[in-house]
């Protein structure tokens, strides 16, 4: 019966009024439709769904508990394995890992466990729930560096074990990316990120901002002077990548990390603030993830005309399916199959343009995906007064650089073992500094796998 019942949507902001302000996009659920979403579920003897998650949260359980309207236990059922349930049920790829394997979707549409979690996330907050079930004090330290979700998720299940934890953040602000680089109309600071890591520190784990490791301190510091036992590296994968086309340099051109950095941790877009962000009129931002999806959408509701573009087709677009959609409902413009070749400059030393190149899609690469072919004699060129380079992004050399026998692989990732143990005995890594850019889910499973990694050597030790 349940599987009769349509998907229950989420209410959203109108797209031209939400193009000009940087409020949240999706209102999200209310109770009514939540226990409404709830009911589809089929209660699955085998959950696929909660074998897609890289976390394990027990889906089908905390869907029982919101469908008879119990919230809190549904947070409790949560909170054994996330401690950023308002944050994933936003930000995660849900479409691609748990909602991808549910069995509604075979036929129909799957249940929304996102929207789901992100109700129960919200609710529990918004009702001061805690879940600090934690084993006595055990008098050993961990030091984790980054205070992303890799660092957060290995910091609450450490400390959940006992241990003192102390993670060393950069920025001055808690948070990773989800501060600093994902805008607030997809994932409001105050009320969720603020919040969520404060259910962290709630566990008792320390967060010292403005230390950047590797030159106010260093691992091989913290580990002999400051007496920590183990250390976690989640640091993430900071460093942007540019496409080494002539004109780069010029003034205009931007990565996204400095564009989003500026609008988001800076508040660039408040106009209390005096951070300075250059605009312009006409953006082209050049990519095609979620972070090309975000600078585009920052940039129009910064009174921009802006165009992505992006050298495969819509089929291979790596962001998520709903950044695209709300992307263009926004009236942002996609020049799918096209290239830049220059970055074009007038007298100034200003951007004046971006030479493009069409391209063809040719053969299947390495990751899968067929790679695109330019297209002889198709250039042309697109007006624009600034171009936002979204390639990806690599770690920063900053703390192999000054840490003896940690290594790192040929494109800069550290290298660790399944479980997170790195080439230097008592080091753990996880999240986008072992991987490379990627996603929330996979940064805190690996933050998690590692805890228990750290826990087992420590015992042993
Ligand atoms: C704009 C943008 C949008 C994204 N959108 C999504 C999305 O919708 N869904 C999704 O799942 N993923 C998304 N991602 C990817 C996701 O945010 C990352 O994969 C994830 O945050 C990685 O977590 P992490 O903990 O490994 O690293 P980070 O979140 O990068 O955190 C690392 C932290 O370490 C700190 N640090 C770095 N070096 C040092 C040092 N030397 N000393 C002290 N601290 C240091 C940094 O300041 C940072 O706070 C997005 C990424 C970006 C940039
Ligand atoms: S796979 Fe879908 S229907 Fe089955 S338990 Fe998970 S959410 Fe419910």
């Amino acid at each position: 019966m349940a599987t009769k019942i349509p998907r229950t949507p989420a209410r959203e902001q109108d797209p031209a009024v939400r193009a000009a302000n940087f409020e949240e996009v999706c209102y999200g659920y209310s109770a009514h439709e939540a226990t409404l979403e709830a009911s589809r579920c089929i209660q699955c003897k085998k959950p696929r769904c909660m074998e897609a998650c890289p976390v394990g949260i027990k889906i089908p359980q905390f869907i029982h508990a919101a469908l008879s309207g119990s919230f809190a236990e549904a947070a409790r059922i949560i909170a054994q394995d996330s401690s950023l349930p308002a944050i994933c049920g936003r930000v995660c790829p849900q479409e691609t890992q748990c909602e991808g394997a549910c069995v509604l979707g075979v036929k129909g549409e799957p249940v929304n466990i996102g929207k789901l979690e992100r109700f129960v996330g919200d609710w529990s907050m918004d009702n001061n729930l805690t879940f600090a079930e934690k084993a006595a004090p055990n008098g050993r330290r961990v030091a984790v560096v980054g205070s992303g979700p890799a660092g957060l998720a290995c910091a609450t299940d450490l400390a959940k074990m006992g241990y003192y934890v102390k993670i060393f953040e950069a920025l001055h602000k808690a948070g990773g990316v989800l501060e600093y680089g994902i805008p607030e109309f997809r994932l409001p600071k105050e009320r969720v990120v603020r919040r969520e890591v404060d259910s962290v520190r709630r566990l008792g784990v320390e967060v010292e901002t403005d230390v950047v490791v590797g030159r106010t301190v260093t691992i091989d510091s913290l580990m002999e002077d400051e007496k920590f036992s183990a250390v976690f590296i989640g640091s993430g994968a900071g460093l942007p990548k540019f496409m080494g086309i002539s004109g780069e340099n010029l003034n205009g051109v931007a990565s996204a990390n400095e564009f989003l950095t500026r609008a988001n941790l800076m508040k660039a877009y408040d106009r209390r603030y005096d951070t300075p962000l250059y605009v312009g009129k006409r953006v082209a931002v050049v990519g095609g993830g979620n972070v090309a999806m975000d600078a585009a959408r920052t940039a129009k509701r910064l009174g921009a005309d802006v165009c992505i573009v992006y050298r495969r087709s819509e089929k291979e677009l790596p962001a998520r399916v709903e950044e695209v959609h709300h992307a263009r409902e926004e009236g942002i413009a996609f020049h799918l199959l096209t290239n830049p070749v220059a970055v074009l400059g007038g007298d100034s030393g200003w951007v004046r343009g971006l030479r493009c190149i069409r391209m063809a899609l040719g053969e299947p690469d390495a990751s899968g995906r067929r790679s695109p072919v330019a297209v002889a004699g198709s250039e042309f060129d697109v007006e624009v007064d600034v171009v936002i380079m979204s390639l990806g992004t690599s770690p920063n050399p900053l703390i192999s650089s000054t840490t003896s026998g940690l290594e790192v692989n040929r494109r800069g990732c550290l290298v660790a073992t399944e479980s997170g143990a790195t080439t230097r005995t008592g080091v753990f890594a996880g999240g986008d500094a072992v991987t490379g850019a990627a996603t929330v889910i996979l940064a805190m499973g690996a933050g998690r796998t590692a805890a228990r990694a750290i826990d087992e050597y420590l015992r042993r030790k």
